[in-house]
């Protein structure tokens, strides 16, 4: 059930181009704004932004402890960042190389790691049906396209440093060019890497199915909502301060749109 009721308030932000709202909400229409925060709160955790790295984690607490008490605490609305505005790519490649973690982590953590990538693609298509979520996802995969001596040559080095890092025969496929065009023609095209652990994605829909989900859960999810200051068990917002158990930093780089300089407090 829902612990906070669907509200018409107008964005902040209501025009779709560049910096403002991503153009996948064309779509499916700009989403009403969900209450901002009451004032004070008291909860268990406090997820500071709401992406999908904080709707993931609320999403998988909440599974692991029913009875938590979760806020996500949202500038915008749940998605106006990266997540709602991306390439619909969901891909097991990792960021990064991954001789960089196993630098730091060893090779087996790091092959470890390259194989629960490849699960999460599965997994974000499993909970997506779960959970009643129409995201226009398709998995059939991905190709790495050589159309050129340079880049043929770059796929034929890549692959040797793949398999060492965890790409098995059947993660990472070399398709010749006759192979390559049983899949897709594309002019001029010599070779190819395919592999079958990627899924497009609308990532609008996505990410707003996500927040209804959690929401279905029991999270709270304020919107129009702007972290100020975060503290220890403390995020200061605009509309009040949160105290919680746990507070967490819930995204993957630097939050669009925070004016406050480094070492303010501000996420
Ligand atoms: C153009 C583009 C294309 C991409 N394509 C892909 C792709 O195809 N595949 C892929 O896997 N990844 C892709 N990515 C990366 C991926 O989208 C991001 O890594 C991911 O969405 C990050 O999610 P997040 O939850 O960490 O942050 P975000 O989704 O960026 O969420 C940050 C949120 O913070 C909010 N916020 C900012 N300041 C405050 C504040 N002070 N208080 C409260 N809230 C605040 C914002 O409104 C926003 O909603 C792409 C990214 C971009 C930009």
């Amino acid at each position: 059930m829902s612990t906070i009721p669907r509200s018409g308030t107008p964005a902040t932000s209501s025009v779709f181009a560049d910096g403002e709202i991503s153009f996948w909400y064309q779509e499916i229409g700009l989403p009403a704004r969900r209450p901002a925060l009451p004032g004070v709160l008291e909860v268990d955790v406090a997820l500071v932004v709401g992406g999908c790295t904080a709707l993931w984690t609320a999403y998988y607490l909440k599974q692991a402890q029913p009875d938590l008490r979760i806020a996500v605490l949202e500038k915008e609305f749940a998605g106006f960042g990266a997540s709602g505005r991306n390439g619909g790519r969901l891909s097991a490649e990792p960021p990064g190389r991954m001789r960089r973690y196993a630098r730091t982590h060893g090779r087996e953590a790091a092959v470890a790691l390259q194989r629960e990538m490849f699960s999460s693609v599965d997994e974000v298509v499993r909970v997506a049906a779960e959970e009643g979520i129409e995201a226009d996802i398709r998995k059939d995969g991905l190709l790495h396209v050589a159309i050129n001596a340079a880049q043929e040559r770059r796929l034929r080095e890549r692959l040797p440093v793949l398999r060492a890092e965890g790409w098995g025969e059947d993660d990472l496929v070399e398709l010749d060019r006759d192979r390559l065009a049983e899949r897709v023609r594309i002019a001029g095209a010599r070779s190819a890497l395919w592999s079958p652990h990627c899924a497009r994605i609308q990532p609008a829909k996505l990410v707003r199915g996500l927040a209804d989900a959690v929401e279905r859960m029991g999270v709270a999810v304020h919107e129009g909502t702007e972290v100020t200051e975060i503290r220890p068990r403390r995020a200061v917002t605009t509309h009040g301060t949160v105290r919680a158990t746990y507070v967490i930093r819930a995204w993957r780089g630097s939050p669009p749109g925070c004016a406050a300089t480094a070492g303010s407090g501000c996420p």
